[in-house]
């Protein structure tokens, strides 16, 4: 069958990204199953496994060997979430592709409204979750501040309370595989793209089984690639910091001397020296860093490494090879 032909034959993809799910993929591929027969269209299930260690990659082959529907990307190594999620785009053949996560906090059974609101004639369909079940407060309060934050700071109008669990229309997904970005956030990519797209409210369950794969390092990670991303507002903090630092010793200057000629002994010693130096010191160190997140992220593009290495992956589709081709 040639390329062509057959991505005419599936519908629609379900893209999931894999990371140590052992327990849950039995459970996961049943319910896909069941809503996707429920549906009654063609479709096809790509499992990305993400370096798993447990055991799941096993399982996947397995599902593969029994039902031609579930197609395996396997990786060479964990190269993390959003890139096991471009995986998924750049293998899938769908006219539409559902990506979810694989712990079924996104339940399938969801996925009919999202087609529903696809076959109205929108390009991007994104569940909003109005509810967050079994998750500590920690993760709430963060992931609250870090959708507001975002929302705020970039200007591509990242809808806020969505996670990665979203309808993307065929031509919205073709566009995604060519932006080819290491440090990627698929949610401001999507809604950079734009095209028409519409939020659909479900209530997020809690992990069926297992831990979550994002401790606190990795949600700062995906925070600050995020942010870098999309906005060059922390580059600008250090011109700000810069005007208001100048601004205020500008009018400490005339002070200081009026004081002296006064004979005030307001600012002798060094604690005042000593304080004014720390923090400028401080602010410039600031600065630097964030410079210094910009740089490193400029040099991660500009080596043009391939986004993933497979170990093993369906070989009838074309996907792009590197970040350098089209
Ligand atoms: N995941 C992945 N690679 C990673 C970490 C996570 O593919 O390095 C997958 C994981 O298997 C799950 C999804 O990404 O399908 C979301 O992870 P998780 O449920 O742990 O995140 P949370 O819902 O707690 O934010
Ligand atoms: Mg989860």
């Amino acid at each position: 069958m040639s390329v062509m032909e057959a991505r005419e034959a599936v519908t629609i993809t379900v893209a999931v990204p894999v990371y140590n799910e052992v327990e849950i993929l039995p459970e996961l591929y049943r319910r896909v199953r069941e809503v996707m027969e429920g549906l009654g269209e063609s479709w096809e299930l790509i499992l990305v496994d993400d370096g798993s260690t447990d055991g799941s990659t096993e399982l996947i082959l397995g599902l593969a060997e029994q039902d031609p529907r579930v197609r395996p990307v396997i990786f060479a190594r964990n190269f993390g979430h959003q890139i096991a999620i471009t995986a998924g785009l750049d293998y899938s053949r769908g006219r539409a592709v559902v990506v979810m996560d694989a712990d079924l906090q996104d339940p399938p059974e969801v996925i009919p409204d999202l087609v529903a609101r696809w076959r109205e004639g929108y390009d991007v369909v994104y569940a909003v979750r109005t509810e967050r079940e079994g998750e500590t407060w920690f993760k709430k309060f963060t992931a609250a501040l870090f959708y507001r934050l975002i929302y705020r700071i970039t200007d591509v109008g990242i809808p806020m309370d969505t996670g990665d669990f979203r309808l993307l229309d065929r031509q919205v997904v073709e566009v995604l595989k060519r932006m080819r970005e290491r440090h990627r956030f698929p949610r401001g990519m999507v809604a950079w793209v734009g095209f028409r797209q519409v939020g659909v409210p479900y209530k997020r369950a809690a992990r069926l089984a297992g831990e979550t794969k994002y401790p606190f390092r990795k949600m700062f990670r995906l925070a600050l690639d995020a942010i870098t991303g999309f906005s060059y507002f922390p580059l600008q903090i250090a011109t700000y910091m810069g005007f208001f630092c100048a601004g205020v010793s500008a009018l400490a200057i005339p002070v200081v001397i009026a004081l002296r000629l006064a004979g005030s002994q307001a600012f002798h010693g060094q604690a005042t020296t000593l304080i004014a130096v720390l923090f400028l010191g401080g602010v410039q160190l600031i600065s630097l860093g964030i410079v210094g997140e910009y740089i490193g992220r400029l040099y991660d593009e500009v080596k043009g490494r391939p986004l993933y290495v497979v170990r093993e992956a369906p070989a009838d589709v074309d996907r792009p090879q590197s970040p350098n081709t089209q």
